[in-house]
């Protein structure tokens, strides 16, 4: 008997439409309006591509967030993380609803001000703060979270060129089981790297140490990972208050709470796992009230929450450019919506949904941006039904890091409009032109002729 011949296994990819454990879906969802306005008309009055942010969609989960946390922890404040979308309309949304402002450069620093946003209500982080900023922000009485000791030098040297006390915190990152373990911002609170830049600040009594912070990552799934992070910020504080006798203020934990979409690769769909307002706040609020501070130092609790604040609140609007066959024979289909825009399509699966009832005959489906590049994928596989060149599709919850992390690639930047609270919509950044790009360029002389 001869040996059976060895075959090579294989490993091919999962195309759209495999059931999960509830089934196939049968019907095709439709998205044909927005607080009531219409699609067609946003995408007729503002053109296509067009970003829609919704306020009524920010207030509603803004208040949802707030009342997991105020009803659990008696001093809470939130702080609207700016680079997750700082379209100024945006952040006075927030502001307006109480939120203070969280920012990670000079340029963020400064829209915070020209928002209206006083000092002491911004909270500077990150790792690039150039000694003009460290300075604005002495001066301002702003909420400096210390990121490495040559910050923490620098601004100590500057203490001694102003009257004004600085009022810093320092950044710490910490291992609470979730990998990878974000370790590049802030001092270690293992290996005791916390503790020194903490005495550090203490002995040089040229500071206040207001506070305490972290930012565990993002989009983080698991709940306890921030009950495990607060005990361990509580133990430096309590080590302050053994020490030196000296209360912080805050505690400040940061972002990263997941939002609903769905991350590639992701058995479920994100609005199934996605932990609620309450999950989190239990975690956290639980963990504070464990810890030992007297109830007459209570430290407030801040929280830096970014896109689960906001992806909910956006949309992108665009518009059905072709259909066509791949040598494969599966079917493609080009938007107007490209990852230039769409720079979330990179780690998610966003939701994209017709604007008009179409079919419920779906087929496996590449959905393509305009861009003359390969990386341009909106969604790998989906199952779609037929559209036509000019139909409108809308993609939801993209409100989190693509009005800021887009690029100009290709083609531009399009319009980004409000609605408010009355349902009626408001430009609140225009569309590039090629204008936009000529007030930047400069050619020499000798290009000229
Ligand atoms: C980005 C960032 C946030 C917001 O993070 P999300 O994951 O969007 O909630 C908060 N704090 C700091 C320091 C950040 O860098």
């Amino acid at each position: 008997m001869t040996k059976l011949r060895y075959e090579r296994p294989i490993i091919s990819k999962i195309n759209a439409g495999v059931p999960d454990k509830f089934g196939m879906k049968t019907s095709v969802e439709t998205l044909n309006q927005i607080d009531t306005v219409p699609v067609k008309d946003i995408l007729e009055q503002y053109g296509s591509p067009v970003f829609v942010v919704s306020e009524p969609t920010i207030r509603k989960t803004y208040e949802e967030a707030t009342s997991a946390f105020t009803s659990r922890y008696p001093k809470v404040q939130f702080a609207w993380s700016y680079k997750t979308n700082y379209i100024d309309a945006v952040c006075r949304a927030f502001h307006k609803l109480g939120s203070w402002a969280e920012v990670v450069s000079g340029f963020e620093y400064q829209k915070a001000l020209n928002n209206g946003v006083s000092g002491n209500e911004i909270i500077f982080n990150g790792p690039d703060k150039s000694d003009e900023d460290l300075k604005l922000a002495i001066e301002n009485l702003s909420l400096i979270h210390i990121d490495h000791f040559d910050e923490l030098y620098t601004i100590l040297k500057l203490a001694e060129t102003t009257d004004k006390r600085p009022k810093v915190a320092i950044r710490v990152n910490m291992n609470t089981g979730i990998y990878p373990q974000w370790d590049r911002f802030g001092f270690n609170y293992e290996n005791g790297e916390a503790w020194q830049a903490l005495n550090r600040l203490m002995y040089s009594e040229k500071v206040d140490v207001v506070g305490l912070h972290t930012h565990i990552g993002t989009y983080i799934t698991t709940p306890n990972a921030y009950s495990v992070a607060i005990s361990k910020l509580a133990e430096l504080a309590t080590s302050l208050k053994k020490k030196f006798n000296h209360a912080i203020q805050y505690i400040d934990i940061g972002g990263g709470f997941a939002s609903k979409n769905t991350l590639k690769g992701a058995y479920l769909p994100g609005k199934d796992t996605c932990p609620t307002f309450d999950a989190y706040a239990d975690a956290i609020t639980g963990a504070l009230m464990s810890a030992n501070f007297a109830p007459n130092e209570l430290p407030t609790l801040i929280i830096e929450s970014g896109r689960a604040l906001i992806d909910d609140a956006g949309y992108l609007l665009g518009t059905v450019l072709a259909n066509k066959r791949l040598a494969d024979g599966r079917r493609s289909t080009i938007l107007d919506i490209g990852v230039n825009n769409l720079f979330t399509s990179f780690w998610y699966e966003h939701e994209v949904l017709p604007v008009e009832t179409t079919t419920q005959q779906t087929e496996d489906t590449t959905l393509y941006g305009p861009l003359c590049m390969n990386i341009d994928v909106v969604r790998a596989a989906v199952q779609f039904p037929l559209l036509q060149k000019g139909d409108k599709v809308a993609i939801r919850r993209v409100g989190a890091y693509n009005m800021t992390q887009w690029m100009q690639f290709i083609t531009f930047r399009p319009n980004v409009i409000m609605i408010d609270e009355e349902h009626n919509t408001h430009i609140i950044r225009k569309a590039e032109t090629n204008a936009t790009f000529e007030a930047q360029e400069v050619i020499p002389e000798y290009l000229k002729s």
